[in-house]
């Protein structure tokens, strides 16, 4: 079924509830977005747009990301959400990759993607502009009928590792991680708000459509993207509000003085990269029983295992601290195994890939057989992410499989280590890798930001893991590399680690 039916629904029973705002302002009722949706379907019908064929959406988040949204849905095309920080070059690739034949950009970076647009983008409309605004007096038109297993939203991966791949998500998978996030992770009643300052584009965009199902308020920053400040004063307009972040943006929200409403706060949902257990306690301190957990990647949209909120503030269950610094237990409707290299499952407690399988899972990455195969083989999604199961159900999350370091044969796990090294109140922010040994193979590196003196750090490390986790080599940078959704980009950082003298 179509995604874009949540939408025509919701406004034929709802019309005059606020369906989007600007900052504190409603811009949307659901009648108007549903109309501004169905006469943008219209005008990419005019184009001679057909059922399956893509359009991106190279935007920062604003208002109107949502009917550029549910406009292709309705027209029965495939939408291509890019992440507009991207550079021209990265753009062009994913615009090529995808054989988009529209494009809506954002003003500002129009003209940087004007130079890198391939052949085959037949249009590159700026968003706010006359001739955009003209799409909207387009006949409106019917919505498309689409089956569950038609293609929605192509999710290109953040790229750690190389070029990104799209993650063919249907309407299905759309739906199923919707209703897994409104029935376990955050319950949504009508007029409830959700804030949207991590990108539309990825992470935060997965949170509008069971939204809209429930008739929420989709809000947008007016910066259109993250300030902390600002989110506060969100939360203070807008009661029962919830907001996904990366676990970098809790933790300067919990780091911001102003007044931050907790009150008023529905669920602060952290995912998309390890948040370290003393990030956590600071942000349950400042927030109180508000955070809740999501674990999940592209491949099966944020929908692998979840920590609830009730459980991350459940101080005195004598499992607490080991259930905060899990991933969670899986969703009902997701099956996780971990398995061994040959794909045959571990038992409880033991270290190796996670696997998933359950209607969120992606149809396989777009024009991509052998990724595809090798990713979906014998029907699990292979996340390429290690961890274990422990005795209570929790997935204990260790790192990317490509992270693993492998020092005098025994394996590391990063995160373990930054973990204890984090403790340090001087250090702020903190990542180990491998550098190639000839020794050991592989040392451990510790990158730190923050005034630590490595003998503290070494002392630290001996009173809590084994002595070979502990760094051979700690080097003290300013900054560690990200990429545009803040995750720290241990390939660039091994990088540049070969280039330190
Ligand atoms: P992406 O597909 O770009 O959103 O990246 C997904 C990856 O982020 C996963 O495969 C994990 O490696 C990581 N990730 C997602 N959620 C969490 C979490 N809750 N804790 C730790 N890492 C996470």
């Amino acid at each position: 079924m179509n995604q874009a039916l949540w939408l025509s629904r919701s406004a034929l029973q709802h019309p005059s509830m606020s369906a989007v705002a600007c900052g504190t302002c409603v811009v949307a009722s659901y009648a108007q977005l549903a109309e501004r949706a169905a006469r943008l379907a219209g005008a990419l019908r005019r184009f001679g747009l057909v059922p399956g064929d893509r359009v991106a959406v190279v935007s920062k988040n604003c208002p109107d990301y949502l009917a550029l949204l549910y406009g292709i849905w309705h027209a029965g095309c495939a939408a291509v959400p890019a992440n507009a920080k991207l550079h021209g070059a990265e753009l062009g690739y994913i615009l090529e990759h995808s054989g988009a034949r529209v494009c809506f950009a954002s003003q500002g970076i129009d003209a940087e993607m004007a130079s890198h647009a391939p052949a085959s983008l037949e249009r590159l409309i700026t968003i706010g502009s006359a001739e955009y605004d003209a799409l909207f007096s387009a006949d409106a038109v019917d919505v498309t009928p689409r089956d569950g297993g038609d293609l929605a939203w192509l999710f290109y991966t953040s790229g750690t590792t190389g070029r990104p791949k799209g993650a063919m998500l249907t309407h299905r998978n759309l739906a199923a991680a919707s209703q897994a996030y409104a029935t376990e992770v955050d319950p949504i009643s009508p007029g409830d708000a959700i804030i949207h300052a991590a990108p539309m584009s990825h992470g935060s965009g997965l949170y509008i459509m069971a939204h809209v199902a429930k008739l929420g308020v989709q809000v947008v920053p007016e910066s259109g993207g993250f300030e902390p400040e600002e989110v506060f004063d969100l939360f203070g307009h807008w009661p029962r509000a919830s907001m996904f972040a990366a676990p970098t943006m809790i933790k300067r929200l919990a780091d911001c003085p102003a007044d931050c409403h907790a009150e008023n706060i529905r669920t602060l949902i952290w995912g998309g990269a390890p948040m370290y257990v003393e990030d956590a306690l600071q942000a349950l301190d400042r927030f109180g029983p508000r955070l809740a957990q999501i674990y999940g990647q592209g491949e099966a949209p944020m929908t692998i295992t979840t920590l609830s909120k009730r459980e991350i503030a459940d101080r005195d269950h004598p499992r607490w601290r080991a259930r905060l610094a899990s991933a969670g237990k899986p969703y009902s409707s997701v099956d996780v195994m971990i398995a061994d290299a040959a794909d045959a499952p571990l038992p409880l407690g033991e270290t190796g890939e996670i696997l998933c399988r359950g209607e969120v899972v992606m149809a396989g990455y777009w024009r991509n057989d052998e990724a595809t195969a090798a990713s979906l083989r014998g029907g699990w999604l292979h996340t390429g992410d290690v961890g274990a199961i422990d005795e209570e159900g929790y997935l204990q999350l260790k790192d990317r499989s490509k992270d693993l370091i492998i020092s005098g044969g025994s394996n590391i796990y990063p995160r373990e280590v930054e973990e204890v090294l984090l403790t340090h109140p001087d250090v702020r922010e903190v990542s180990v890798i491998g550098r190639p040994d000839r020794e050991w193979g592989e040392a451990v590196v510790a990158y730190v930001v923050g005034g630590a003196l490595p003998a503290e750090l070494d002392a630290l490390c001996l009173s809590r893991i084994a002595r070979f986790k502990r760094p051979k080599d700690y080097v003290f940078v300013d900054a560690l590399p990200k990429n545009n959704y803040g995750k720290i980009l241990k390939t660039e950082l091994r990088v540049m680690d070969k280039k330190t003298p």
